[in-house]
């Protein structure tokens, strides 16, 4: 599974920021794999560089170099509305009456159609195929002498997840949609500032986190400093639950909640919850670590690493053939077969989607000897597409959508399994001060969506 990008901007005068800001996106990366760019202003004139692949493969030192000024934003793209390509790559340029304009986004419109119509009828015609686009056109097409004027105008008619970073040539915007559903963080940053999809980039440069935007605020950093222009909360807030199981890295706060310790605190439910025996307990490396630990922790059942991931193998998940990813599975992960022969094992991830990863990942833990093989998952099972920001697009691709618990055990070919309760899925992040959108666990979203 996959979020459609990450965001990073900085605004520090009299600085190049086009290292930095590499540096930030490398930190995102597991935000967004197919592309990656940036657009760099020194005041007078903007420069933007993007290609596809990861931030290490599109940026060199030369192009870096090439990059001058002071304000900044990058993409991390993973696409989860229009195709793969460079063209739906970003950042957008695009030529306003006020200047040049740029805009990153994260999440996902769900009033495109309408949108669209809307800005066909004003005669604009599109270059690509992603709704980050119909945001720049509105912007660009809003009421408005002052960038803040038009950004305000131009967001009115938006539905859906979007949080953004915009630049002009002398200022840097960041926005959160009114339900908060996508996260966005800002930083201090060696006496300028900086915006993150997550706050741990700021650790990665140096920078301090000062607090996340609120749902429906839009902030302006520029020679006077920064502000809040907007605040424009919706009466029912929607964050992502998913950001907090899988998406966001462990050392990110959200909603001044740390992930790690929310992970953690679902691998001790999860053991409280649906109690084994067996002789280990091991992870599904990365994403199910953080509850294995807390299983164990809880359990008393030994953490051991029994399951050793390739860092450097490209993902599995969407290789179109079921071979090729079956053949994916195998490369990625390596059992510590030693460890585990004739031994019974509890494995912890963070969630379960078509299914297919899991049964590959059970058949190499068989091989490798383990007797019996329990599978605890650290969230409810996935019954829903999501609509704003996340791949899962159809409900076939969900094997727990139309599958009762034995089935997907059989299908899996595990002993055991159990799902986190939702109950305790929310008792694990605590209180918060923001609603959830659930919708992939219960098929209720936080916006009517036409389907
Ligand atoms: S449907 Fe699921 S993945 Fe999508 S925004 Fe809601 S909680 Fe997140």
């Amino acid at each position: 599974m996959h979020e459609s990008c990450g965001l990073f901007g900085i605004y520090a005068p009299k600085k190049e920021v086009a290292q930095i800001t590499y540096f930030g996106l490398h930190s995102l990366q597991h935000r967004g794999q197919e592309s990656s760019g940036m657009a760099v202003s020194d005041g007078k004139k903007i420069k933007i560089h993007k290609q596809m692949g990861l931030v290490t493969q599109v940026f060199n030192s030369q192009i870096i170099k090439s990059l001058k000024g002071y304000i900044s934003i990058g993409h991390n793209r993973y696409g989860t509305c229009g195709s793969s390509s460079l063209i739906n790559s970003q950042p957008i340029m695009l030529t306003t009456n006020l200047g040049t304009l740029v805009l990153a986004h994260n999440g996902n419109l769900i009033n495109v159609k309408n949108l669209k119509k809307s800005l066909y009828l004003k005669k604009e015609s599109f270059t690509t195929t992603s709704d980050s686009e119909i945001i720049a056109k509105l912007i660009a097409k809003a009421d408005g002498r002052s960038w803040e004027k038009k950004i305000i105008n131009g967001l009115t008619e938006l539905k859906g997840a979007y949080s953004l970073l915009i630049l002009s040539k002398n200022q840097l915007f960041a926005v959160r949609d009114p339900w908060g559903i996508r996260p966005l963080a800002l930083g201090k940053y060696n006496g300028g500032y900086v915006f993150a999809s997550e706050s741990s980039s700021f650790g990665n440069i140096g920078a301090i986190f000062k607090k996340e935007l609120k749902p429906g605020e839009i902030m302006v950093v520029d020679k006077k400093g920064s502000r809040t222009i907007l605040k424009n909360q919706a009466s029912k807030t929607a964050f992502c639950i998913f950001e907090y199981i899988y998406f966001s890295r462990p050392d990110t706060i959200l909603n001044n909640q740390l992930v790690y310790q929310t992970r953690l605190n679902a691998g001790r439910l999860l053991a409280r919850q649906s109690p084994v025996k067996a002789d280990y307990a091991i992870a599904i490396p990365d994403s199910g670590t953080s509850a294995a630990i807390g299983f164990s922790q809880e359990s008393g059942i030994p953490f051991i690493e029994g399951l050793l991931k390739s860092r450097y193998i490209g993902r599995t998940f969407i290789q179109p053939e079921k071979k090729i990813r079956k053949l994916g599975v195998r490369l990625k992960f390596s059992p510590v077969g030693g460890l585990l022969r004739n031994k019974d094992i509890v494995v912890i991830d963070d969630s379960i989607v078509r299914g297919t990863t899991m049964k590959g990942l059970v058949g190499i833990l068989r091989k490798a000897g383990a007797k019996k093989i329990h599978l605890r998952i650290a969230s409810p099972p996935l019954v829903s597409p999501c609509y704003l920001g996340v791949d899962i697009e159809r409900y076939s691709e969900l094997i727990a959508y139309k599958h009762t618990l034995k089935q997907i055990t059989e299908a899996i070919k595990a002993d055991s399994l159990s799902y986190l309760s939702l109950k305790n899925l929310k008792k694990a992040i605590g209180r918060v001060n923001c609603g959830f959108c659930l919708g992939c666990f219960t098929g209720k979203y936080p916006l009517e969506i036409n389907k």
